[in-house]
């Protein structure tokens, strides 16, 4: 744990390593059974769909929309003290496919369910937060 960002970082797990380390490159990165094609987020060991376990870590686009958002206002830290937007975000590669993240370079009051949105990356320590702004 660190949070030079503010941010509390996320553990690293052989399962989860990929995700967080993937912007390393510039590119988001979500699990995908091999065997149905489906992506899956959170990583897991077996497929939510098919229950396979020849899974890999597949690049995607870091294109998608807000699901929904809410405005966080307590400043969690000393760092954190403006309001800032915690959403889920379904990214364009399949219906359902959603990951809960920040959206950063626009203000809290322009944030709205369905807005396009791509992945940008925040590097703190080991791990590469994938945060998402407007896109156009
Ligand atoms: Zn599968």
């Amino acid at each position: 744990m660190s949070d030079a960002s503010g941010r509390m970082l996320p553990a690293l797990t052989p399962l989860n390593e990929f995700f967080w380390t993937s912007g390393a490159d510039g590119r988001l990165r979500v699990q995908r059974c091999r065997a149905c094609g489906r992506f899956g987020h959170p990583p897991a060991p077996v497929c939510r769909s098919c229950f396979s376990s020849d899974l890999e870590a597949t690049p995607v686009s870091g294109r998608g929309r807000v699901y929904t958002f809410t405005v966080n206002r307590q400043a969690w830290s000393e760092r954190l003290t403006d309001p800032y937007v915690i959403a889920i975000v379904e990214l364009a590669e399949q219906p359902g496919l959603r990951l809960l993240t920040d959206i950063v370079g626009c203000a809290p009051a322009d944030v709205h369910v369905g807005m396009p949105v791509e992945v940008v990356f925040e590097h703190d320590d080991d791990v590469y937060l994938p945060l998402f702004r407007p896109s156009a």
